[in-house]
């Protein structure tokens, strides 16, 4: 961080969205992108709640290659249906440079994985499109690392990336990750990037999401990346940390009013 430099702040040509602006950035919506019922019942009481942004994986770097890996293109193409209809920005997942294309193609911002964080080939090649860079703490990155990481997109000419804490794996296992909000000031101090907090991969469990998505923007936060699904316990991804779409709404409500005083 140059101390003179301004804060970088993102916008959306024909949109009043920002992150790393004076209003909270909210991207939410399910883990994964199952069908088009799915998706338009997120996005309908996502943006009803107010949020700006629309997530869902459509590539899914998941744990068991015999897991759902996501509808792809197919997913994308829904993802477009939901930006015309509701005027939320698509924020998804590139898993690969094949998928970043894609991505590229269909999305308002990429977003590169936690375990992608040290592809350094893959942050490059992001960093060649023109498009907003989300990108996620790897699951054992030091500070160091994750703002490196960053850099790699910012090398190749991409100066829009978003930062996401995410979680670290630690001894602790009372939650799926342990969520370390104490790098949302130590980026801060070091860096112009805004830094958003995802308490759904941050805790692994529906009801840690409200109180920590509440600590992350009273600690500082530009935004939240929150899980929303209608039905969890169907869900082919993360059920276990999608809070209903009525949760979304009182997660809206407090968070905005913390935003007002923070
Ligand atoms: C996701 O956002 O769906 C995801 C896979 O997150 P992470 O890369 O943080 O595990
Ligand atoms: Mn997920």
């Amino acid at each position: 961080r140059d101390v003179k430099a301004d804060n970088t702040v993102i916008t959306f040509p024909g949109t009043n969205a920002t992150i790393g602006g004076r209003d909270l950035a909210v991207i939410a919506g399910p883990c994964s992108v199952e069908s088009r019922e799915q998706v338009f019942a997120a996005a309908e009481q996502i943006s009803k709640a107010g949020a700006q942004f629309f997530r869902g994986g459509a590539f899914k770097p998941r744990t068991s290659p015999y897991a759902f890996q996501g509808l792809g293109e197919e997913a994308l193409k829904l993802l477009a249906e939901v930006r015309e209809r509701y005027g939320l920005r698509i924020v998804t997942e590139a898993i690969d440079t094949e998928a970043l294309e894609l991505v590229d193609h269909y999305a308002d911002v990429i977003q590169i994985g936690a375990r992608n964080m040290q592809n350094y080939s893959l942050l490059k090649a992001a960093g060649r499109k023109r498009k907003p860079v989300l990108l996620k703490r790897g699951l054992a990155a030091t500070l160091e690392e994750f703002l490196m990481a960053a850099e790699y997109v910012m090398s190749e000419g991409n100066y829009q990336v978003v930062l996401c804490e995410r979680g670290v794996r630690t001894f602790a296992d009372h939650t799926r990750n342990t969520l370390d909000l104490s790098i949302v000031p130590a980026v801060q101090r070091l860096s112009h990037l805004p830094i958003i907090v995802d308490p759904s991969h941050g805790t692994g469990k529906r009801n840690k999401v409200l109180p920590l998505a509440r600590a992350a923007v009273a600690v500082g936060a530009d935004g939240l990346m929150v899980e929303v699904h209608h039905s969890p316990d169907k869900a082919l991804s993360d059920g276990a940390q999608s809070i209903y779409p009525e949760q979304f709404s009182k997660l809206m409500d407090e968070c905005s009013q913390i935003a007002n005083v923070v």
